[in-house]
Formats: structure tokens, C-alpha cells, sequence
């Protein structure tokens, strides 16, 4: 299924982290190394990020903080994206790379992450759309789309919780949400992989190492990550 990525740190530039590594995300699109469903990831792509001078700007909208750049398209043919996400900077990044699951649209609108206009928010794979409350605001009907608007209104302070519910009414999901708001990125491990790497500029969460340094620890499966200014907590997730 999909792989993603988030960031809480200084600045950096959106290419420092999706594009340049040796194993990032671009990398991951055609190899990934630890995906356990799903062989390359083609379908599309996102990337997220908070823009801190719109959010200064004083005609700047409630969500004007909020940048996206989605296609349904490999990332390894955008040579636009390539050129311009150099030039791209900042603090919170969410952005992740598609395998579609069997069924599910094709489109823009159906690449993560999603958004509220509050949080931006990536879902690595599979939930039955039948055990969700149906959604007016989903931006798409994929899967992950609905499940990204039930989160929303239910609000990403109960993420463990909701998690914790949609998992047992489909014991068959895979549930490894990303969110970021700006200040905090929230994770779940419920199905498949997630990495964090804390450096001195910042902290990663990722589906994947994004290279061999050996700092990268493996999250346990089942587990609620909080990254915020005052660092890392991870929770177990009730019924685990
Ligand atoms: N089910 C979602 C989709 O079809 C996410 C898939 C994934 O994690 N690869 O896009």
C-alpha cells in the first residue's frame, strides 16, 4: 500500500525530504524496501505542507496556511514538481506516494493528504467504507478519503480512539494514519510499517527509512505517535 512521511522541525526544504534521499520517497515510488502490500506505489502522490508566510499575510484565509500539490500520476515523471520543491520550505510536512487499492478511484482527489483545512492527513491502507458514518465532505470516494473526513469531524484529538473503533468494526483495516497540523504530527501504526528518526534539526515519521542511518527505530504495530515542540510520545493503542 502506500508509503508516506511527515515532518516537525525547522525549515527545510520539501525536496530534502522526498525527493533526495537515497531511499525516499521518490525512491520508494518505484522500490520500496519495507512495503507489506503492494509492489510500487504509481498511482499518484501528494505533498503537504504549512506555509508560515501565508499564514502571515493579513488577507490570508483561516486555511491559508495550508499548501497542497497532488496528482493521480508516478512521481517519477513530474519534472515540474522536481524543479519547484527546492524552492519549497517548511516546518510540517505530510506527504505520501499511491498504490490504489482494487476498486478505488484514480484521480488527484483521491491522492493524500487530505485536508480540513487544519490538518493535512495521509493514509497507508485499507478500510470498508461500509463500517464509516457516510461523508458529504470526503474529497473523494476512496477509501482513505472517507476515512480522513470521519476523522476530521470527529477531531484528531480522538485519532487513537477512532482507530481503535473503525479497527474493530473492520478487523480487516489497515489503519496507519499521518497527520500534521503546523505545531504536531500525529501517527498510527495499525497494519503496516512506520519509522521515526529523530534528528537535531527536527523529527521524521515514515513508513519507510528514508536512508541507513542507523537512528531510524521501528514503531511497534498498534501504537499512537505524538511529535510535538516538547518531542516524541507513543501511546499503545487500547485493545492491542
Ligand atoms: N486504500 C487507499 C487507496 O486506495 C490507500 C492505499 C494504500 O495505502 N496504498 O488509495
Amino acid at each position: 500500500m502506500c508509503r508516506h512521511i511527515g515532518w516537525l522541525g525547522a525549515p527545510v526544504t520539501v525536496s530534502s525530504l522526498v525527493l533526495d534521499p537515497p531511499s525516499g520517497l521518490l525512491v520508494q515510488s518505484y522500490s520500496p524496501r519495507r512495503q507489506k502490500h503492494g509492489t510500487i506505489n504509481a498511482d499518484g502522490w501528494g505533498v503537504g505542507f504549512f506555509d508560515t508566510w501565508g499564514l502571515e499575510r493579513s488577507d490570508a484565509g483561516e486555511s491559508a496556511g495550508v499548501r497542497r500539490w497532488r496528482s493521480d500520476k508516478p512521481l517519477w515523471g513530474d519534472a515540474s514538481f522536481a524543479s519547484v520543491a527546492p524552492a519549497l520550505r517548511s516546518g510540517c510536512v505530510v506527504a505520501a506516494v499511491r498504490s490504489a487499492t482494487v476498486g478505488m478511484p484514480i484521480e488527484p482527489s483521491a491522492s493524500a493528504p487530505f485536508t480540513d483545512g487544519t490538518w493535512l492527513l495521509s493514509h497507508n491502507g485499507i478500510v470498508d467504507r461500509a463500517v464509516l458514518a457516510p461523508s458529504a465532505s470526503a474529497e473523494s470516494t476512496v477509501d482513505s478519503a472517507v476515512l480522513a473526513s470521519y476523522i476530521f469531524e470527529r477531531g484528531l484529538d480522538a485519532l487513537g480512539e477512532v482507530v481503535v473503533e473503525v479497527g474493530a468494526r473492520d478487523p480487516g483495516a489497515r489503519l496507519n494514519i499521518l497527520a500534521g497540523n503546523g505545531s504536531r504530527l500525529l501517527a498510527t501504526t495499525w497494519g503496516d510499517t512506520l519509522f521515526v528518526l529523530q534528528r537535531a534539526d527536527g523529527i521524521v515519521l515514515a513508513s519507510e527509512p528514508y536512508d541507513e542511518d542507523p537512528s531510524w527505530r521501528d514503531i511497534p504495530d498498534r501504537h499512537l505517535v505524538e511529535v510535538s515542540g516538547a518531542g516524541l510520545t507513543l501511546t499503545p493503542l487500547e485493545g492491542s
